[in-house]
């Protein structure tokens, strides 16, 4: 006899993990199953987010971040240190009892919120049976009225440069490098090449970042693609575009890449090599051949807006769906399919997934760039407050970046905002928050900021579209 569930999540990542503990407070049966295993063979719940992406990326950017700061910058303040080095081993120690402290601590929000935990491999079937494997091997037969699969993404392999153990790795292994490589070259100059590269580089590899296309963070606004091409140069990351890798050849402890640019073919050596062209769905071993569940031609499993696979009571979260592969836009479609499962009628605005670049400074945008705005053939208005101007960035000895705010040109609504700048992760809340109220530019603008903040700067750049910035000569001033 099955055990019956109202609810199984396959997947604890942050959307398998939110939609799991928001069913149970809504009062549905729920289970979950997670066949993560961490370095030490135990079982590890917060999936790729928690263990391997975005909390380990952070702990070590924060580390490394530190780093530079005491080594270049302390002095500038008058804080005088004698020698600052960097203990990788400790950094690498440090990063791994954070992660261990936020699995246990999912691990023990699902446990109170009467979550019942599977650990090991589970296989979906017709009529939302599911097929569970235990790490020892051991079989038990589950079944629910709906079916939550948060499955989650890994990394993309591409062959002219297969892993190897220590020489070529993925951002896993990027993550837990225990010496400084000399030459460190970076295959893909995406988020996650940028960061990785920023903490190896801060840390004194001579980082070169080898891009297939020829323009730089195409997802970006072109203002902001161009700011932080020229802020990565001047800290002695070399991102070289046009540039598609070919092969790779391992000799003894280096590794030559082969390339091909505008000047034909190629080869540089590196002490290491990270793979970082990207993430794809996985599926791997998930979906019994009835289980009545599409892929989309991308290997995504295919849903509707709400989540809603053509199984029915089977919907689908996260990385492993259509979307940007973010912990948030998971997050918040694993509590929309919850709800969704209890009566309830919530959606997921997609059109404000914020996106964000942790290096320093910071990048982060919501909304349409001054490009797309442009091709939609929408009249628009443009606000930008350089940090320079700020008075707490000068207090901070920080002033690298800008807010620029984009607007409709008849109704004044904000249509995106794009902030580079110490905190802009923390800044671009601000922004979310205003376009999901609809503010208008002029909202913003009649908004009391506490002073002397960073945020004023998205205080000026929305008055700024009206000509109002008071801290910058404003060209288009008007009454
Ligand atoms: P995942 O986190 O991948 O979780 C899926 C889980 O499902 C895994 O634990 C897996 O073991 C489990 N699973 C899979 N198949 C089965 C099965 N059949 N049975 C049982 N369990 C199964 N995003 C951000 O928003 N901000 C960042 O700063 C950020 N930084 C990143 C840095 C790096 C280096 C990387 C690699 C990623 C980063 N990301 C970041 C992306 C983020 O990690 C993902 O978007 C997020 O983890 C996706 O969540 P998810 O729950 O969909 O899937
Ligand atoms: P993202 O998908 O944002 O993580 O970025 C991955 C990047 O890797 C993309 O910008 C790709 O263009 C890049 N990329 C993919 N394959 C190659 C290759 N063979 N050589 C260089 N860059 C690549």
């Amino acid at each position: 006899m099955a055990k019956k569930f109202d609810v199984i999540v396959i997947g604890a990542g942050p959307a398998g993990y939110h939609a799991a503990i928001r069913a149970a407070q809504l009062g549905l049966n729920t289970a979950i199953v997670e066949k993560w295993l961490n370095a030490e063979g135990k079982p590890a719940y917060g999936g790729t987010c928690l263990n391997v992406g975005c909390i380990p990326s952070k702990a070590l950017l924060e580390a490394s971040h530190k780093f530079v700061d005491a080594r270049d910058h302390y002095a500038d303040i008058g804080v005088m240190v004698d020698s600052v080095t960097a203990d990788v081993p400790k950094m690498i120690a440090r990063k791994e009892e954070v992660v261990g402290n936020l699995t246990k601590g999912v691990a023990g929000l699902l446990k109170t919120n009467g979550v019942a935990m599977f650990e090991g491999m589970a296989k979906l079937h017709a009529g939302r049976q599911v097929a569970f494997t235990a790490h020892d091997g051991s079989t038990e037969d589950l079944e629910a009225d709906n079916v939550i699969i948060a499955t989650g993404s890994v990394p993309v392999e591409i062959p002219p440069s297969p892993l190897t153990d220590e020489l070529i790795v993925d951002s896993t292994g990027a993550l837990a490098f225990q010496a400084i490589p000399a030459r460190l070259g970076v295959i893909g100059a995406g988020i996650i090449g940028l960061e990785l590269g920023s903490v190896w580089s801060r840390l004194g590899s001579d980082v070169v970042l080898l891009e297939a296309l020829e323009n730089f963070l195409p997802p970006a606004d072109r203002q902001v693609s161009k700011e932080a091409a020229k802020l990565y140069k001047k800290q002695g990351m070399d991102i070289r575009l046009g540039t598609r890798v070919t092969g790779t050849e391992v000799n003894g402890d280096e590794v030559t890449v082969m390339y091909t640019d505008a000047n034909g073919d190629q080869s540089e050596t590196f002490d290491k090599i990270i793979v970082a062209v990207g993430r794809r769905p996985y599926t791997e071993g998930l979906l019994g051949a009835d289980s009545g569940v599409d892929l989309d031609e991308r290997g995504f499993i295919f849903v509707d807006e709400t989540c809603l696979t053509g199984a029915p009571g089977v919907w689908a979260v996260g990385d492993v769906v259509r979307g940007p592969m973010l912990a948030h836009k998971g997050m918040e479609e694993g509590i929309m399919v919850a709800e969704r499962i209890a009566g309830q009628l919530p959606s997921v605005n997609y059109d404000l997934v914020p996106s964000v670049i942790y290096t320093h400074p910071e990048i982060a945008w919501v909304g349409k760039t001054e490009e797309q705005v442009k091709a939609d053939g929408d009249e628009y208005q443009v606000g930008t407050f350089p940090m320079a101007a700020s008075g707490r960035a000068m207090a901070n000895n920080d002033t690298a970046g800008f807010c620029k705010v984009v607007a409709d040109k008849t109704t004044d609504r904000i249509l995106g905002v794009h902030i580079v700048g110490n905190h802009a992760s923390e800044m671009i809340a601000e922004a979310v928050i205003a376009m999901e109220f609809e503010a208008s530019a002029e909202d913003l603008g009649l908004t009391m900021f506490a002073h002397p903040t960073l945020s004023e700067g998205l205080h000026e750049a929305a008055l700024a579209v009206s000509g109002h910035a008071i801290h910058v000569a404003n060209r288009k001033r008007k009454k």
